[in-house]
Parts: structure tokens; sequence; C-alpha cells
């Protein structure tokens, strides 16, 4: 192999996949590996969906691709009916993109123009939080709050200002109630929005179960429904940015649905296309589309593979596998034997600080000192040797380190294929304790 493919790191080599088998990945050795992230949340399905693969081929036999200037396609059109019937109150129209940035990119570029175009054009200022990652686009970058990859492109293109996430293990006071905790953290959007000027501040985005950055931390019941009230309070847009979390990873098909909140706007991703086609969506709702519906007419956006059939059809096909297989049941309970199996296993080990998630999506924070939650020092590097360790052992998870605010622990984010069987769950557990007591040593 030329070994011509720029990847993420410039340093060593990685094995060639070859094959997928259900919830494994087989590398040109033939080594087997147990995806126990899903990639990156990714891989709802496993890697050889039969329903998935029909799909493609159904469509690749039809017409591979129209351009969405002079066609709209079937697969897309009933994807977005599908998924606006499934969404929360109020979610009215589907933008088809091609991933999550593009969909955050999306989102951030729809606020703007709903302001200006209702007569609202200081509305320019983005709210985020200090633990979350919307995306690697210049945009989506700026909402993002991990400082140390926004530093080296700053200054940003989108003003954003971050609060404080809602991190129950680290922030909720001894003897406040989840709900005294939840309501503390969500008032920081509004002493936010009245330092900024709520005239100024046009949208809060906010991942309902945080992915990448923080290892699966759910909002404490309350929080979310507060924030609602707090943007509606003020005339700000509700963001939520379900692009790991959402289909159907939490057991439910929106992550919001069990906070009982419904956004303004949603976006999805990886799950969407499981990783068969690249394809990211965002959802508004209709008083924004009809909005701008009623004004320009037109969203001053698009991208060339937006709405491409292909997508459209893998993602149909996965959005029928979910709802027509009963997955969403199917990823609470193998969720809960999940948890059980972690817990059982790391529960009582002096690093395992906290061990968290809802459904198919399960974080385990690693902490030098239990009482105190002190994170290992960073420059351990913990996380990474933990990810070695179980790859070579033939599991994938994903794994974070360094600390926001100097205040988090490294960790590790599970995300199996809904589709994951006991005994793999066993594998799973059974192979990454060995990795966390292995990095340890
Ligand atoms: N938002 C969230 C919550 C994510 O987890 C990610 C990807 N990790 C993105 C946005 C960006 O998605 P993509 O990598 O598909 O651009």
């Amino acid at each position: 192999m030329p070994g011509h493919v720029f990847g993420r790191s410039t340093k060593g080599t990685l094995p060639v996949a070859a094959r997928g088998d259900g919830c494994y990945i087989i590398d040109s050795a033939g080594k087997r590996y147990l995806d126990g992230s899903g990639g990156a949340a990714v891989s709802c399905l496993g890697h050889s969906d039969a329903g998935v693969r029909a799909a493609l081929h159904e469509q690749l036999d039809a017409l591979a691709f129209a351009h969405t200037g002079f066609f709209t396609s079937e697969a897309a059109e009933s994807l977005a009916d599908r998924l606006v019937e499934h969404a929360p109150e109020g979610i009215g129209r589907v933008y088809l993109v091609s991933g999550g940035s593009e969909g955050v990119e999306a989102a951030i570029k729809l606020a703007r123009q709903y302001f200006m175009e209702i007569g609202q054009p200081r509305r320019h200022r983005v709210i985020a939080r200090r633990q979350s990652y919307h995306g690697n686009t210049l945009g989506a970058l700026a909402a993002g709050g991990n400082e140390w990859r926004r530093a080296q492109f700053a200054p940003l293109l989108v003003e954003t200002s971050h609060i404080a996430p809602c991190y129950e293990y680290r922030d909720r006071l001894e003897g406040e109630t989840p709900e005294a905790y939840g309501r503390r953290a969500a008032d920081e959007l509004d002493a936010e929005i009245r330092r900024l000027g709520p005239e100024t501040v046009m949208a809060f985005i906010a991942e309902p179960v945080v992915g990448a950055t923080a290892g699966a931390v759910p909002a404490v019941p309350g929080y979310l429904r507060r924030i609602r009230e707090i943007c509606d309070r003020h005339g700000v847009l509700l963001i939520l940015d379900e692009v790991m979390c959402g289909m159907g990873r939490t057991g439910h098909l929106f992550a919001c649905e069990e906070d009982g909140v419904a956004p303004d706007m949603i976006t999805i991703a990886k799950g969407l296309g499981a990783g068969y086609q690249p394809i990211g969506a965002l959802l508004t709702s209709g008083k924004i589309y009809d909005a701008i519906a009623a004004g320009s007419g037109f969203f001053q956006h698009g991208h060339t593979y937006m709405g491409h059939p292909m997508a459209a059809a893998a993602a149909g096909a996965v959005l029928d596998a979910i709802l027509g297989r009963s997955l969403l049941a199917r990823v609470r309970a193998q969720g809960e034997k999940l948890d059980a199996a972690l817990r059982a296993e790391l529960g009582q080990h002096p690093h395992v600080g906290d061990i968290r998630g809802r459904g198919l999506f399960r974080g385990i924070e690693l902490v030098e000192d239990r009482d105190s939650k002190a994170p290992f020092d960073p420059a351990r590097k913990l996380h990474a040797k933990i990810k070695a360790m179980a790859f070579e052992a033939g599991l994938i998870c994903y794994p974070m380190g360094g600390t926001i605010d100097g205040q988090r622990g490294d960790h590790i984010l599970l995300a199996p294929p809904f589709i994951i069987e006991d005994a793999q769950i066993d594998e799973l557990v059974g192979k990454l304790s060995g990795a966390i007591k292995g990095a340890l040593a």
C-alpha cells in the first residue's frame, strides 16, 4: 500500500480495515476488533447490516446522484417526512447535509438569517458550554467549548461565549438535590444572556448528553426544561446538537425526548447514516422555516452533496431498522445490562470516579483520587494508553483526556452497535477492564 492518505496523526501506521461482521471490524491480517464505541457513536447497526446494504444497492441501480438545484428525490423526501413525523413537537422541516459539522454550520447560519429576516439584526452571538464539541469547521469550532481546539485558530468566526456544562459528578454540591443543581447550572445561561444583552444573542447550543468531550454526561432532570424557559424569556433560539447522542443512541430516537424539551433546531448525523453513508441533518421548527419562506424565501446556504440520494437511502434504511426492529427498546435493555456489567466490574475500582450515561451511550471517568475527584496528570495520557491496550486486545473504545477548567478526568466513551449481544457486552467489559488495569499498572 503506498500510504499517502493523510490522516489525523502524522505518526505511525494503522491497521487496514478490511471487512465488517456485525459488531466487529476485521483487519487485513484477519484480527477481529469488537466495536465498543461504534467508531465514535456512528455504527449503530454494526458493520454488515443487510437492510442498509440492500437499500444502497437498490438506490445505486436506480440513480446515484441528482443535484438538489434541479431535483428532489424519493429517498430524501421520505427520510425527511419520517424524521419530522418522529421529531419533538414543533419540528417541521429537515435540511439534509453530509455530516455533523455541516449540520451545526447550517444551524448557526439559519439562526442568523432568521433574525435578520424578522428585523432583529443585532442578534448574532451564540452561547454554548465549556464542555462541548460541535464540529471542526470554523463556525462549528467557534461554538465548541474545547479551548485547546479553539486556541490555535482564534480569532474565530462566530462570536461565542461559554457557560459551565451540566456536570453533576463534578459540580453538584453536597446536599444539593439534582433538581436544585439543574436550576443553578441553567441559570448561568440567564446570567450570560443578561451580561451580553439579550438583543445581541441569537442562540444557545448544547448537547443533551455530552459526548466526545465528556464521556456521555447527561443533564440532570429539569435542566433542559429550565434552559428552554430561559431561551424563551429572552427570545433566544435553542439548538440541541444530537449529532452524537441522537438517532436512538440513548434509547429514544431523539435524546431530548427524555428531557421533555422541544428545541427550535436539532442537529443529527453519525447514527443517521450509521457509517454506511456520510449524512447529517438539521431539523428546524416550522416557525423558523415559515419566517424565511415569508421573507426572502431562500435559505442562503447549500452544499453540492446535500440530500444525496444514496445517503438518504441509507439513512431511510437505518430509520426503518431502528423503528421496525424495535431497536430503541433494545438499546434501553442492552444499555442497562452494559451499565450493570460496568458497575459490577469497575464500580469499586479505586480510580474509576464515575460511570454514567443513557442507553448504549456510556462513559467512565478515571480519577487519581476517588474522594477528591482529582484527575490524573494529563501528561500521563492515561486515556491514550487505555485505548492502545484495548485495541491490542481487540476492542475499539473512544478515549478523551486533558482537563477543562482543570476539572476533568480522563474518560472512556462507549457506544456499541444497538445489536450488541449479551456475550459481546461481557467481552467489551472484560477487555476494557483489562486495558484500564493494564494502563494503570
Ligand atoms: N457535534 C457533535 C456533538 C459531535 O459529537 C460531532 C462529532 N464528534 C460533531 C458535531 C461534528 O460532526 P462531524 O465530525 O460529522 O463533522
